[in-house]
């Protein structure tokens, strides 16, 4: 039998079949322990998935033995039309880009994604507001995907990647020990005991990194003491739905991401006795709330109205006719059945990506509020810049793990990373009760800048 072939783990059906599904499990891992890995990627997230995708298509790696490790049991997916997953990310151009260059761009296209074409930014405490289009709203500013789809999407392009990328699913990475130096090599022990061995491994396995954690670096991480309460949410009027609109609360930010004509995904930022209240009133009551945050007006500050309404003046003494119509933001009808739920919100930094014959990518390496719809994105450049590096390694003759390309990886990234963090850092409430209102015109000119990266160069 070949002991190269593609290895994917059911959920165990029922006890008739356990002792022989455990059995063969065992028996086919115990085959691929006895290969030298060039790459392990343990986790198989967006992220990790996106690099089995992109280094798996690479010519220049094509001779490369690539295993993914994950440890959820693999599952059909099917997209049912009337139902939209509550889990969403706005994705950029260079991650569109990253999914062409491995074919799985089409393949979410084919199940469905919504474009932006114009992103409106408005605070509570005064009308500033910031609207963002591109050529008149001719070209795409962002796409909306489920994380389903995105992850469907993935697992297709790596199925047809078979004779390349080996995969692992059902099953846990248990332990790592890791070389001080880049002679020796990399042993994953696996739950069953069973050790793999690798020239280099890669950590995309998520904010509590085991991997990172046996790096023994730095973590620099801050709990927002905040919520984000996804849902998805009925619109009252069906509209050309190409917006996403986001409003600075002195609360936190709350954002509605387009997801077809009717239908809109939610992303609100709340303290944690506000999340427990918001999950636990009826769906009327969330809904009134929720409009009421998108619209109340209550919350302006008169310092702010008018010193921004002098700043309006001096523009248009300047500037005559700058000001353009003002776009009003849907209203809600209705939130779509058990699609409310919340994550826990933090910032987490990893001071090193790299070790000796491993890296981190992702949220293992860097997590970042979501406000932005940055996250992933950030995940999806470090798999861009890691396949370079990797290519690099082998178009060099060196080995596929050594550390001098590996730290090249790291600087590109920090370099790119740390400020996108940074900026985030200070678009949010920083005091406890988060009633910080003075800093709310400052937060919307920060997320602008965010987003001038997020739609140039990540
Ligand atoms: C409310 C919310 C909204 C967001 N919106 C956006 C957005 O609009 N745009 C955006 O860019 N980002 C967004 N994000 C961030 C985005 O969701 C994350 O950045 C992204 O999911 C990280 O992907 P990852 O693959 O690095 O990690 P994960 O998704 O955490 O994947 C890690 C994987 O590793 C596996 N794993 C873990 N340990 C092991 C082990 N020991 N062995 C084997 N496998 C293991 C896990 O099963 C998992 O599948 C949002 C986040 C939140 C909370």
């Amino acid at each position: 039998m070949n002991i190269f072939r593609t290895f994917k783990f059911f959920p165990l059906k029922s006890n008739v079949h356990s002792t022989r599904y455990l059995r063969t499990l065992t028996e086919d891992v115990e085959k691929l322990s006895k290969t030298t890995w060039d790459v392990i990627i343990s986790g198989g997230g967006m992220v990790g998935c996106a690099l089995a995708a992109s280094i798996g298509s690479s010519p220049l790696l094509s001779e490369k033995k690539i295993l993914l490790l994950e440890t959820s049991p693999k599952t059909e997916y099917k997209p049912d039309p009337n139902k939209y997953s509550n889990r969403v990310c706005a994705l950029n151009k260079n991650t569109k880009e990253l999914f062409d260059s491995f074919d799985a761009w089409d393949k979410i296209c084919n199940i469905r994604m919504k474009e932006i074409r114009k992103m409106v930014v408005w605070e509570a405490c005064s009308d500033a507001r910031i609207s963002i289009n591109y050529d008149n709203m001719q070209d795409e500013i962002a796409y909306i995907v489920e994380n389903d789809v995105i992850l469907n999407a993935l697992w297709k392009t790596i199925d047809t990647l078979s004779d390349k990328v080996h995969v692992l699913r059902g099953i846990k990475a248990a332990n790592y020990s890791l070389p001080s130096n880049e002679t020796d090599l990399v042993t994953v022990d696996l739950q069953n005991g069973i050790p793999l061995t690798t020239k280099l491994l890669i950590g995309a396995d998520g904010v509590n990194s085991l991997v990172r954690n046996k790096m023994n670096i730095k973590y620099i991480n801050w709990n927002y003491n905040q919520k984000g309460i996804v849902a998805t949410l009925k619109l009252s009027e069906p509209t050309e739905n190409i917006v996403a609109w986001q409003r600075f609360l002195p609360t936190g930010p709350v954002a509605l991401l387009p997801l077809r004509d009717d239908l809109c995904s939610l992303v609100w930022t709340v303290s944690l006795p506000m999340c427990d209240k918001f999950l636990q009133m009826a769906d009327e009551q969330f809904v009134d709330s929720l409009n009421t945050a998108l619209w109340d007006e209550e919350s302006k500050i008169s310092v702010v109205e008018s010193a921004i309404q002098n700043l309006k003046n001096a523009i248009s003494s300047i500037t005559p006719g700058y000001e353009s119509v003002r776009q009003l933001p849907p209203s809600i009808l209705s939130v779509e059945p058990n699609s409310r739920a919340a994550f826990p919100l933090g910032l987490g930094h990893a001071t090193e990506y790299v070790a000796p014959r491993v890296a981190l990518i992702g949220d293992s390496a860097h997590r970042v509020h979501p406000l932005a719809g940055q996250g992933v994105n950030l995940g999806f450049g470090d798999v861009k810049c890691l396949t370079e590096c990797l290519e690099k390694s082998v178009y060099d003759g060196e080995c596929i793990g050594n550390l001098k390309n590996l730290l090249e990886y790291e600087t590109k990234r920090q370099r790119h990373v740390i400020p996108a963090m940074c900026d985030c850092i200070r678009c949010l409430p920083t005091n406890e009760k988060h009633n910080d209102r003075s800093s709310f015109c400052i937060n919307m000119f920060d997320f602008c800048y965010i987003n001038s990266s997020f739609f140039s160069n990540l």
